[in-house]
């Protein structure tokens, strides 16, 4: 067995001259600190082997590691899955214009709270408001960091140990545990559930308000759906209700459609701007949902409820930062002017049509001379519009192992995420940004050709 003492010390590492380029770009602490570790894998594993690794492996294993440890974990993936707001994926990618914003505004001091005219402090509040009033014909608008945040601070400043009444049926439970009960009792509103699961009538709420509710709230079912025996009343017949007895009514739509999906062939939603015309004072919804810009939390309504919403001290724990107000008035613009299904990529997804997606499939297929043109369905994700979908064409491969090629594709450069089903590997060309196809094709391929060599025994 050899000794120990053979392998190099910490010092003598260090000097090596390839050391010097690893120390110029990472820093000598953290070169030390990868030195020392490596160095106490080799003594502990040298325990046991008797082939102590060379000065070059020993070398090698250090860069490997710094370069492992200084990846960005956070990495922009192609979503092949065909599910446009999906959520582990980052919901909405971002327009142009957003992104140009981000990095105009991100670069340098900004007027963030900075009245050029006054040469005084102003708030920030003001960037994106104006053009969420202008698109939704709202009085006045507020941005938070998320929906969550937007639900949690409205109760909070509107109903702090107030009866809430609520339909049973919108007690939901959004993914990464939002569940409005629990929003509700940490805000400090009171819930007080009304009707039954699938029935919920007027008459509940005309209950409701005898029996002390001071807001009445209503919730999107973002991630399901009530079928057969069922009855709700309408929108206007609960604000009309509520108003008659000077309360305000809350809406936590959700997803916040801006254009009504109906317009993408999928089933008609409630628009932020229809909630707010059917009598809605204050209306909460994501940035990154369906509206397809960055994560925030928009609340708009009257401009009485917005400004003492504002004036709620949560509101300066859960405001808006300023990538994100850039990010989100650019991303509005895009509405006003008309051009947001051009620009909003997930707009643009949700609008691309049947046989165009089969055109491109038929493409991959025939630059790759491999794998099948299959229907399929693209779902929408991020608990939006429960249950819908719409008809795709899917590029499908049938490998030896589904898993194993779906896991190789998982860790290129550029991860491409797929779908599994019969065995076969899906890939849904709805979700793939324009940008990514050319990376898309080299990347399969690449792996298709290594799948085949494989094969040959
Ligand atoms: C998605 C959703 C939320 C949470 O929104 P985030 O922006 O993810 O915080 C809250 N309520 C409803 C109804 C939703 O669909």
């Amino acid at each position: 067995m050899k000794s120990l003492r053979a392998i190099p010390s910490v010092d003598s590492l260090l000097n090596l001259p390839v050391m010097a380029a690893l120390q110029e770009e990472y820093g000598h602490e953290w070169c030390l600190q990868a030195v020392r570790q490596v160095l106490d894998e080799v003594r502990s594993q040298a325990k046991s082997a008797d082939n102590l690794p060379t000065e070059e492996e020993i070398v090698s294993r250090v860069r490997s590691l710094l370069i492992s440890q200084s990846t960005p974990t956070l990495q922009p993936v192609i979503n092949a899955t065909g599910v446009v707001l999906h959520t582990n994926l980052g919901r909405a990618p971002l327009c142009q214009s957003a992104l140009r914003e981000v990095s105009r505004i991100g670069e340098a001091y900004s007027t963030l709270e900075y009245d050029l005219n006054k040469g005084q402090r102003s708030k920030r509040d003001v960037h994106a408001a104006d053009l969420l009033i202008r698109l939704t014909g709202a009085e006045a608008a507020l941005v938070v960091n998320n929906n969550a945040g937007a639900v949690m601070l409205a109760l909070a400043a509107l109903a702090n140990r107030k009866k809430v009444a609520i339909s049973r049926s919108q007690l939901v439970e959004i993914g990464g545990g939002f569940r409005i009960p629990e929003v509700m009792r940490l805000s400090g509103a009171k819930l007080v559930e009304i009707g039954t699961t699938n029935r919920t009538h007027i008459e509940d709420y005309e209950t409701a308000i005898q029996e002390g509710a001071s807001l009445v709230m209503l919730a999107h079912q973002s991630n399901f759906k009530i079928v057969g025996f069922t009855t709700s009343p309408s929108l206007t017949e609960i604000t009309e209700l509520a108003h008659k007895h000077d309360l305000p009514v809350l809406h936590d739509l959700g997803s916040g459609a801006l254009i009504d999906p109906a317009t993408f062939g999928l089933e008609t939603e409630l628009t932020v701007q229809d909630a707010l015309l059917q009598g809605v004072d204050i209306v909460c919804f994501s940035g990154d949902k369906l509206l397809g810009g960055p994560q925030a939390g928009i609340i708009v309504g009257t401009a009485k409820l917005i400004d003492k919403i504002r004036r709620h001290a949560f509101y300066r724990a859960l405001r808006a930062d300023k990538l994100c107000l850039a990010a989100l008035s650019a991303t509005l613009l895009e509405y006003l002017k008309g051009s947001a299904v051009e620009s909003i990529p997930v707009l643009g997804m949700l609008a691309r049509k049947a046989p165009e997606l089969k055109a491109q499939v038929e493409k991959w297929q025939n630059e790759l001379a491999a794998g099948q043109v299959i229907q399929g369905e693209s779902m929408i994700g991020g608990g939006s519009l429960p249950g819908q979908s719409l008809p795709t064409w899917l590029f499908a491969f049938k490998p030896k192992s589904a898993k194993q090629f779906s896991n190789r594709l998982r860790q290129l450069d550029i991860p491409i995420i797929t779908r599994i089903e019969d065995d076969r590997v899906l890939l849904d060309p709805r979700t793939i940004l324009p940008y990514q196809e050319a990376v898309l094709l080299s990347s399969l391929r690449a792996a298709l050709s290594e799948e085949k060599n494989e094969k040959r025994p």
